[in-house]
């Protein structure tokens, strides 16, 4: 029967393709996670026989809009926004909102589809969804990215809810971009409602941790996955993609638990600096000023170089943590890793690792953390954001700490003991998507054919 269910799944991955045409991220995480159900199918024929696979991949609303906005020469952008309500199960629908060039439905509905099983993983009761435009923020002033954000939620607010669906921020969208976000729903709703958008600042509703929380979680998993292997973070070179959020406080937690990240990047190169990353200049160059890896190089003095158009990757370092954007490591990179020693790899973005990398690393025995469970514990600072603003209350920044690390914890245990319930001992992937999966299947099951 192995063959059948085989068979069975790449014929609904190959009608999967035929009805989203053009949308080439989302047929590869779709296809990446079909490919490691066949086992979990064969042990519970009753998900099959509900068309749950069907249900799953094709998400409950899709809605597109309209987002006209004026620069600050009165001339007038239209932009396109996005809301993917992929599957609300779990909870209401949750995840971030994307201001990039490169969104388009395909991208969100990609990252929409990652985010239900990384939000199931979390263990708290989040759907999932995701969202954005192909706004490109970049040289924009605050003023026209307030007059963006005003117009943009001008048409999400109709759709979301501290019950519906509750978004936050991704690649483009920070603390800035949140609080205008939150203006304008508040202004056209007349409700002060925090648990409709998390993210938000100190003071306001946001939750102590929640900037941290991507990055910090990641090192977590990267953490356990080495104590798995006998190992720990102490004295481990790092490379680390990116320099936005996520690059930042992953390499923050890294500093803290004794490894040294060397590396940092953005559209227009990569920086290594034989001293590691001096956090904090970066954070004042990527945050405060807004400016480009470039500038942190001539700063840094002696111990850093700026290399244009190059790849983090070829910086020999003992662990990687992607921590940039989709398909940004490739198989010459994961080969260029392998020959230099890499001994693991831990996704802080969403997908960055292509599916020919994943499988180079895989059979080299270098541990992989995907990002469903590596990443996810911004996802879960965020629904531990919405609890405390359903209680009106906040927590020090040890208790919301103490969970995270505890959730990290439980996501990488569920994952490896999965993984090994299912003949696969090791494989995070396979671990994290039946976890995510039977999470999910469980629930719709339970609640019939809708
Ligand atoms: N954008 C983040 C992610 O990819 C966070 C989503 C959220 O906090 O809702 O998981």
């Amino acid at each position: 029967t192995r063959l059948d269910t085989k068979d069975a799944l790449a014929s609904l991955y190959a009608e999967i393709e035929y009805r989203n045409p053009a949308q080439p991220e989302f047929h590869q995480a779709v296809h990446e996670v079909l490919e490691t159900l066949a086992p979990v199918l064969e042990a519970r024929p009753e998900y099959a026989e509900a068309g749950l696979i069907e249900r799953l991949c094709e998400p409950e609303r899709q809605i597109i809009f309209r987002v006209p906005w004026q620069d600050d020469r009165g001339r007038v952008h239209v932009n396109r926004g996005f809301r993917v309500e992929f599957n609300s199960a779990l909870g209401p629908y949750k995840g971030g909102l994307r201001f990039h060039p490169s969104v388009n439905l395909g991208i969100v509905k990609f990252l929409g589809f990652e985010q239900i099983f990384k939000n199931a993983l979390t263990g708290l009761g989040i759907g999932g969804g995701k969202g954005g435009s192909d706004f490109d923020p970049h040289g924009r002033s605050d003023a026209e990215i307030m007059r963006f954000c005003q117009s943009f939620m001008t048409e999400l607010y109709r759709h979301i809810g501290e019950h519906t669906d509750v978004p936050a921020g991704d690649i483009g969208v920070g603390a800035r971009e949140i609080g205008y976000l939150f203006g304008q729903y508040r202004r056209i709703t007349n409700r002060w409602e925090a648990g409709v958008l998390t993210g938000k600042g100190q003071g306001w509703g946001g939750s102590l941790i929640r900037p941290e929380a991507t990055g910090y979680g990641n090192v977590l998993f990267m953490a356990a996955m080495l104590r798995e292997r006998g190992e720990d973070l102490e004295g481990q070179t790092a490379v680390v993609s990116g320099s936005g959020n996520v690059a930042i406080y992953t390499m923050e937690k890294l500093i803290a638990l004794g490894a040294n990240p060397v590396t940092c990047s953005d559209s227009g190169g990569y920086v290594v600096d034989d001293k590691g990353i001096d956090v904090e200049l970066l954070k004042q160059i990527k945050e405060v000023e807004r400016g480009r890896v470039s500038e942190y190089a001539e700063r840094r003095g002696a111990s850093a170089r700026f290399v244009p158009n190059g790849r983090v990757w070829e910086v020999p370092a003992d662990i990687a943590l992607p921590s940039a954007t989709q398909n940004e490591l490739d198989a010459k990179d994961a080969e260029t890793l392998i020959r230099n020693g890499v001994k693991a790899v831990s996704e802080g973005a969403n997908m960055p690792t292509t599916p020919e990398a994943v499988q180079l690393f895989q059979s080299a025995g270098v541990a992989f953390g995907p990002g469903k469970a590596a990443n996810a514990g911004g996802v879960a600072v965020s629904a531990l954001e919405m609890a405390q603003n359903h209680s009106r209350t906040s927590w020090t920044a040890a208790r919301v700490e103490e969970e995270l690390d505890r959730i990290m914890r439980d996501i990488h245990t569920t994952c490896h003991e999965t993984a090994e319930r299912y003949g696969a001992p090791g494989d995070y992937v396979t671990g994290a998507n039946i976890a995510g999966f039977e999470r999910v299947a469980d629930a719709m099951l339970a609640q019939g054919v809708i």
